[in-house]
């Protein structure tokens, strides 16, 4: 294993598979070496999201519960009241949480009255010292200034699988609009949060694809989401195979090798897993999750707040504390 504290942006799919495929304790083994060299193991950064505008998609993920076009069980519910979300992020703050992303299930920002409240919470909950992230769909790069002038920290837009795969899963946008965003809210100086799910049907090829295309990046995102398919009833997905514990650590591991200096999110299908799988998540390099009131992660179930502090502290972790400059210092 390479040592230095040198970031790449020039891996081929080679040398990903390559990685991808070690054998599965050598994998991690070198994930929780990189993952020390960069981080403390022993602190996990906390985040809630919380939906504050759920449903009604005109957009076709085939994975969400939220497009309109699919007969699932999600309520449709209307942007909510500022006062509202403040208080979910107060509330999220006094449970050691130091980051909290609102979710607003649009295809795109659009220059209206919706968006100026936004702006008003995003404004307020960085009043509030937390870290803030947005995710809204497609940005032009003058909402990105804008949301940036109001306090944004971070804007989570994820790539979802690879550009190989991407007209399986999505028809209603192409990839490279998922890149265009990301690259006004690089432009706007907001930190990235962007990664992918597994267990969409994709080959090992295209998990290694999307990493590669974040590790490629000429900046690397800060925040690296890594998604387990939660399956939601009506949705096309619905029915695929519950994705196995190990191709997540594997995916984490990888993720950790060669995106050293992002936080490595565990995130959805954290539901399914037992303590001891998302121990073994933590032990591959993630370092960061989410977790909320409602016990949901947007529509789908989650562990709650208690839960999982009772987790880290079985697994030895504790929440990291607040650090805006960590994160903007480390990433190259
Ligand atoms: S993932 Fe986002 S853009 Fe896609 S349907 Fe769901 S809410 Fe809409």
């Amino acid at each position: 294993m390479k040592d230095s504290k040198a970031l790449r942006h020039d891996w081929t799919k080679e040398e990903l598979l390559a990685i991808y495929n070690k054998p599965l304790l050598e994998l991690v083994y070198e994930a929780a070496t990189v993952h020390r060299q960069w981080h403390n193991p022993e602190e996990v950064q906390i985040s809630t999201l919380l939906s504050v505008k759920t449903g009604g998609c005109p957009e076709d993920c085939s994975y969400c519960g939220q497009a309109a076009r699919y007969h699932t069980d999600i309520k449709v519910q209307a942007l909510l009241p500022t006062e509202t979300v403040l208080a979910h992020a107060q509330k999220a703050k006094d449970s050691g949480s130091s980051r909290f992303c609102m979710a607003a299930a649009w295809r795109e920002v659009r220059d209206n009255r919706d968006f100026d409240r936004i702006i008003e919470m995003v404004q307020g909950v960085n009043e509030m010292g937390l870290e803030v992230c947005c995710t809204l769909g497609m940005l032009t790069e003058d909402q990105a200034n804008r949301l940036q002038e109001a306090g944004l920290y971070a804007y989570n837009h994820n790539l979802d699988t690879s550009e190989e795969f991407y007209d399986e899963i999505i028809s209603t946008r192409k990839f490279d609009n998922r890149l265009a965003t990301i690259n006004n809210v690089r432009k706007a100086g907001i930190t990235v949060c962007s990664g992918g799910i597994i267990g969409l049907g994709e080959k090992d090829a295209d998990r290694i694809s999307m990493l590669r295309t974040l590790a490629n990046m000429e900046k690397h995102p800060e925040s690296v989401p890594i998604n387990a398919l939660a399956r939601v009833a009506g949705t096309p997905l619905a029915d695929l195979p519950k994705v196995d514990v190990w191709d997540m650590v594997r995916m984490i591991a990888t993720a950790r090798i060669v995106l050293p200096s992002s936080m490595v999110r565990l995130s959805a299908g954290r539901i399914e897993m037992t303590e001891v799988e998302q121990g073994w998540c933590f032990m591959a390099g993630a370092n960061s999750i989410f977790t909320g009131e409602r016990q949901t992660l947007l529509v789908t179930p989650n562990p709650g707040v208690d839960e999982d502090m009772q987790m880290l502290k079985n697994l030895g972790l504790k929440p990291m504390e607040l650090k805006k400059e960590r994160l903007c210092s480390t990433n190259g």
